[in-house]
Formats: structure tokens, sequence, C-alpha cells
């Protein structure tokens, strides 16, 4: 189990959140969910990464309840998703949201995807940053383009764009334009759900022979040393181990320029601009207030 305290990053708003939390999409089962995230804060992952559209915003509250860990002691990001974007539907979800993580404050809210009316979440997200329910605010799925738009338009510059990252898709061209906000990168599907069998790759196997660490401690080790907040998620209590057990290792120079050549630039998991893809999102419905 890891020993080191995990890094944290400095978000553009002064808000200090760790640079490795836990993802809980796909456990919609609410027991496994609420015993998956007693794991997680056990085993010493102290940020947390739900949504609207996961419904399971209530078993994390739960497990963060039972944990008997001060609520400032975890840092908890939720998002509003598309069937409550708007300002007032938003504004109604997030207390939604707060009522179901049973705090009074959620430390990083995102605008989950760029479609429907996000500019007027945006805004029910910034007042809620004012009346002190959000610590930070920003978004996810926002590439270039509508990031750059967004960015420009609104009183408060993201603090977090949460991207599809991982070895296969390193978000090189496309974080200068974060970066420009001051916008930290976070990666979702850090491990690329396993897709492109990163599990096995060969170049992340051999990296990792050699610190006795295995692919997937490697690929999550590289997004650490590029600057990138990670939220790997497993409901195994070793796997959970295992990928915060990253921080007792360092690749060198000839291995980040190995991994960095993994890099295909595109995304595995379905393009955010094919009319379809948009379609199917918008059709999924979360919990609401
Ligand atoms: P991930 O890349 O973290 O992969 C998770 C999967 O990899 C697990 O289900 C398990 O099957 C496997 N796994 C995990 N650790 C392993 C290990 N050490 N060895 C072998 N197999 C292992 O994928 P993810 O869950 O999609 O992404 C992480 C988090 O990012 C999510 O839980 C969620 O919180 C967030 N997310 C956000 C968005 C978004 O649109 N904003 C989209 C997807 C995910």
């Amino acid at each position: 189990m890891a020993t080191e305290p995990v890094p944290t990053v400095t978000l553009n708003n002064g808000v200090v959140m760790p640079q490795i939390g836990f993802g809980v999409y796909q456990i919609p089962d609410s027991d496994q969910c609420e015993r998956a995230v007693r794991d997680a804060l056990e085993v010493g992952y102290r940020s947390l990464d739900t949504a609207q559209v996961y419904r399971n915003e209530a078993a994390v509250g739960a497990a963060m309840a039972a944990s008997g860990l001060p609520r400032e002691e975890i840092f908890v990001t939720t998002k509003v998703w598309i069937s409550n974007a708007g300002e007032e539907r938003a504004s109604s979800s997030i207390e939604g949201s707060l009522r179901r993580l049973r705090s009074d404050y959620i430390d990083l809210l995102l605008v989950h995807q760029p479609f429907g009316d996000y500019y007027g979440t945006y805004r029910a997200m910034e007042r809620a940053l004012s009346e002190g329910k959000v610590r930070a605010i920003g978004v996810s799925n926002f590439f270039p383009g509508r990031f750059v738009d967004l960015a420009e338009h609104v009183e408060i510059p993201p603090a977090v764009n949460q991207m599809e990252t991982h070895v296969f898709n390193q978000q090189k061209a496309n974080r200068p334009w974060y970066s420009k906000y001051g916008t930290a990168l976070e990666s979702w599907g850090p491990l690329a759900e396993g897709k492109n069998n990163l599990f096995t790759n060969e170049t992340l196997a051999a990296v990792g022979a050699k610190y006795g660490k295995t692919a997937a401690q490697v690929a999550l080790r590289y997004l650490v040393q590029r600057d990138i907040i990670i939220i790997p998620k497993s409901v195994h209590r070793e796997r959970m181990e295992e990928n915060l057990d990253i921080l007792s290792f360092k690749l060198n120079v000839a291995d980040m320029e190995a991994i960095a050549a993994l890099d295909g630039g595109v995304s595995l998991f379905g393009d955010h601009e094919n009319p379809e893809f948009a379609a199917m999102l918008s059709g999924l419905t979360a919990d609401a207030d």
C-alpha cells in the first residue's frame, strides 16, 4: 500500500486538489458503489469522482458519511448532466447533488458534456460558487473549439477540463488551449478502460519490469509525471491499492519518450462531433433535484 502522500494540484482559483482520485463510473448498484467508495477511502484515496448521470451520488454520500472522515479531508467532484442543463434546472440539480452527497458543498462541479444550454448551466455553477455551495467549477469533454468559446465568454475560467486522456490518447495538441486559461487537465479513462490491451501492452510491461510495477501502474505514473490529474476506477480493493501505489518510483526520460510514442491522438471511446454519438448522449437522463 502507498505510504507516500498523494501529490496535489493547485487549481486556477487556488483550491488544492489531490492529483490521484477514485472514479465511480459504471457502479450503478448502490450497495456495491458504497462498498467500493468505503474501500477506496480506507485504502487512502481522498478524492472521489461521481456525476448526476452515474446515479450513484447517494451511495458516494453514504460512504463519505460512514467513513468517519472529516468532510474537509475528502475532495468530491460531481457533474451536471445534459438533461439538467440550463440555468434554472442546473441550479435545482445542484441542490439535488448536495442532498444526495449529504454535504453542504461540492469541491469541484463540472459541466459533464458540451451539449444543451451549457452556458446556462455554467452561470448556475458560477452562482453556486459565489454562494459557497461549490469550491471550484469546470468542464468535461470540451474540445478546444467549444472550450475556448466558453472560457472567453464566462466570468470565471474553468478550473478543470476532464477529458479522455491515457497513453493512447494523450491530449498533446489540445492541452495548450486549456493551459491558456490556467485550466488543469484531468484524465477520465486513465487506463483506457483496458482498451487496446493496455494491461498487457509490451512497452508498458517492459518499463514496469524495471521497477517491479505493472503496465497499469506505469500508465498511471506516466500521466502523473505529465502533471495530469487521474481518477482510475476499480471495484477490487487490491487494484485500488495497485493504482495508488505509483508514488515510489519515477519514470526516466527514455521511459517517458517510449510511452509518449504510444499516443495515437484519437479517442478510443467515440467521436463527440459524430451526430449519432451526440444524440445518444442527449437521450440519457440523470438524477435531478
Ligand atoms: P479506467 O480507465 O479507470 O478503467 C477502469 C477499468 O479498468 C475498471 O473497470 C477495471 O476493469 C480495470 N482496471 C482498473 N484498475 C486495474 C488494474 N490495476 N489492473 C487491471 N485492470 C484494472 O476507466 P473509467 O472508469 O472509465 O475512468 C475513470 C473515471 O473517470 C470514471 O470512473 C469516472 O469517474 C470518470 N469518467 C468520466 C467521464 C466523463 O465523461 N467525464 C467518462 C468516463 C469516465
